[in-house]
């Protein structure tokens, strides 16, 4: 295959350009990064993992009606994604108190939310992606109120569906964290779910035990973290054996 060009480079993923105009291949690699960047290092399979369990996740929500960016699996690491022009917000749900709640406002980690709660960081690397208020977001245009309105809505959705599969796979889905996209279709836009869902990106928490099975295992050094993705992926039929070591074998696209 013909070099393709590099659109974007960030701490997980690769953006290329794509076969037709409108699409990228998002390319999904092993570095793990926490602490804004501060810790690192290099998990053999995460790539592989996180393709899989992304692709799990948005053909599950596409299948109720939600609207993604995702279109095909390419190969092990890649698949190819509508183009999309993101917003830049970190769309936080939260349905048990974890992380940076927990140290704001002192509470336990485990403690039930009175309702899910929606709150957004404004995606923001060199400011530690701060928590921002609807009026910020508002008001500096990075998105209207009709869209914040659809973008809860969404994000709500993405919640019940996540939450029921992760219950039926012994698993308490914690928080996540979801980007949401502007879609071009001629003069219309309309706003879908983009970036990737992975355990890099929720915290997931065995229902029996608490076992943390999410990017948390690295991030507080608590064991093997692609043992802990493998255990989501198995659980939910993704990838029924531990297939992080088969050997590659892409898939040509036309
Ligand atoms: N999260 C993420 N990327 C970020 C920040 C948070 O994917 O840059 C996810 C995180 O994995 C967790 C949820 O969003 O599932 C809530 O994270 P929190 O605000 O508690 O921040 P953290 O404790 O991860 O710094």
């Amino acid at each position: 295959m013909a070099r393709r060009k590099k659109i974007y480079e960030g701490k997980a993923k690769i953006l290329y350009e794509g076969p037709e105009p409108g699409t990228l291949v998002q390319y999904f690699k092993d570095d793990a990064t926490a602490f804004n960047a501060e810790k690192r290092d290099v998990i053999d399979g995460k790539g592989v993992l996180n393709n899989r369990l992304s692709e799990f996740f948005m053909t599950g929500l596409a299948n109720i009606g939600v609207p993604t960016h995702f279109l095909k699996r390419l190969n092990m690491r890649e698949q190819l994604i509508r183009a999309v022009e993101i917003i830049p917000l970190e769309v936080i749900v939260r349905n048990f108190a974890a992380g940076s709640i927990s140290k704001r406002l002192g509470m336990e980690e485990g403690t039930p939310m009175p309702r899910p709660i929606v709150e957004f960081s404004y995606k923001d690397d060199a400011l530690g992606d701060p928590l921002v208020p609807e009026e910020y977001i508002i008001a500096f245009g990075w998105a209207s109120q009709q869209d914040l309105d659809d973008i809860v809505s969404l994000a709500l959705r993405v919640n019940d569906y996540m939450s029921g599969v992760m219950f039926g796979a012994g698993i308490k889905l914690v928080d996540f964290k979801i980007e949401i996209g502007r879609h071009y279709d001629g003069d219309f836009h309309r706003l879908i779910l983009a970036d990737e869902i992975s355990p890099d990106s929720c915290r997931l928490w065995d229902i029996e035990t608490g076992r943390k099975l999410d990017k948390d295992v690295f991030r507080r050094d608590l064991g093997d973290l692609a043992d802990a993705y493998t255990e989501v992926a198995r659980r939910l039929g993704v990838m029924p054996t531990n297939v992080t070591h088969a050997p590659t074998k892409p898939t040509l696209i036309n």
